[in-house]
């Protein structure tokens, strides 16, 4: 049930709350990365943090609809296991941020609002599922924002933590729709050009997320031929490596499906070189190259799930097909849907 926080038993969530206050005093990659450690440790412990709430009338809607846009108001609505309203915070710049505290404390230095408690991971989809810029932790006191797309991130690592026993290839195999800059993960792939020296779509994201070291790094690589792959650190990304692979341009021909797959294949074999166990792809040649979107997710898949069968008990790799926009999402889900329910093929044959 929904209470006031002043009346509440909760035990405070130390781990989240003293990371957060480390993260506000030592604003580093050790201190972000203790961060991201206390989530997830606190997802897959299935602990708690409180959210303010408004409770949902009889009739499903909630009872104090001033604080949500209309869209998030229908989403909750459409949503029969909700039966209650979060209040957003809503920063300079007009976005919505959805607040969660670690303990009682922390919610009363702000106003007294109703709260509830939630599972960690249960606040995170909700957030990212009802549109919000994220959630801020703590806002009236050390605060810490995490933006949706970093929610994403966290919330396939808690699945892939989840499934880590399970046998099947669904664990090692996730999807995102996102930036693929802000991913967490030992290496991502840029689908970069011959030159190497920055481009246009994800290549120029993410040379200017990484930062003009990696200009200089990729100007000592001497260019790369289609379908072949190189490495250089990740600079200022989240991720350690950048993997650069050049993928072919689109012209229906055999030969440029095979470059592709190439890509996907060198980009691998690399990676075990470089002691990489995950590593986040984007559609590469859908852009300015012109791939069908389809045709390239397929061969996307097919070449990932081959490489993945051939080392399997060998080698542990988790791979991230990072996507752009929901029609990507859309075409991703259907073949992953169809490939890892198929019976898996005997790699002998
Ligand atoms: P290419 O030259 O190989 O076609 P593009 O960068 O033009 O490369 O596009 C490749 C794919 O990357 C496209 O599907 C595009 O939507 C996607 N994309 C663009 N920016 C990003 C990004 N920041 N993160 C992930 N994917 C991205």
């Amino acid at each position: 049930m929904h209470k006031q926080a002043d009346e509440m038993e909760f035990a405070p969530n130390e781990r989240i709350e003293n990371a957060v206050k480390n993260f506000a005093v030592e604003q580093d990659d050790a201190a972000g990365q203790a961060m991201t450690e206390a989530i997830l440790m606190s997802a897959v412990n299935s602990e708690e943090l409180l959210a303010p709430a408004v409770p949902a009338g009889e009739d499903g809607k909630p009872l104090d609809l001033e604080y949500m846009t209309d869209e998030q108001i229908q989403k909750f609505l459409e949503n029969d296991e909700i039966s209650f309203a979060i209040h957003a915070v809503t920063d300079d710049e007009g976005n919505d941020w959805m607040p969660v505290f670690t303990s009682p404390d922390k919610v009363m230095e702000g106003e007294v609002v109703d709260v509830m408690a939630h599972q960690i991971e249960t606040l995170m989809a909700m957030a990212v599922d009802t549109g919000m810029a994220g959630i801020v932790i703590n806002p009236w006191s050390d605060s810490l924002n995490i933006p949706a797309e970093s929610l994403q991130v966290l919330l396939s690592s808690i699945q892939a933590m989840n499934d880590e026993d399970g046998e099947s290839l669904e664990g090692d195999i996730n999807l995102i729709e996102g930036d693929i800059v802000n991913m967490e993960c030992d290496a991502i792939v840029n689908a970069a050009n011959n030159t190497l020296m920055g481009g246009s779509g994800v290549d120029g994201a993410i040379h200017a997320a990484a930062g003009p070291e990696l200009d200089d790094a990729c100007r000592e690589l001497h260019g790369c031929k289609t379908g072949e792959a190189k490495i250089t650190e990740g600079f200022q990304l989240p991720a350690k490596y950048i993997i650069h692979t050049v993928g072919p341009i689109y012209d229906g021909s055999d030969q440029c499906a095979d470059d592709l797959a190439d890509c996907y294949w060198n980009a691998l074999n690399l990676a075990i070189d470089y002691d990489i166990h995950t590593i986040a792809f984007p559609c590469i040649s859908t852009g300015v190259f012109g791939y069908p979107m389809a045709e390239a997710a397929e061969i996307a898949v097919d070449t990932v799930l081959t490489w993945m069968d051939s080392y399997a008990g060998e080698y542990d790799m988790q791979v991230t097909f990072c996507v752009h926009d929901d029609e990507a999402y859309q075409v991703y889900t259907e073949i992953l849907d169809e490939e890892l329910t198929d019976e898996p093929e005997d790699p002998q044959n």
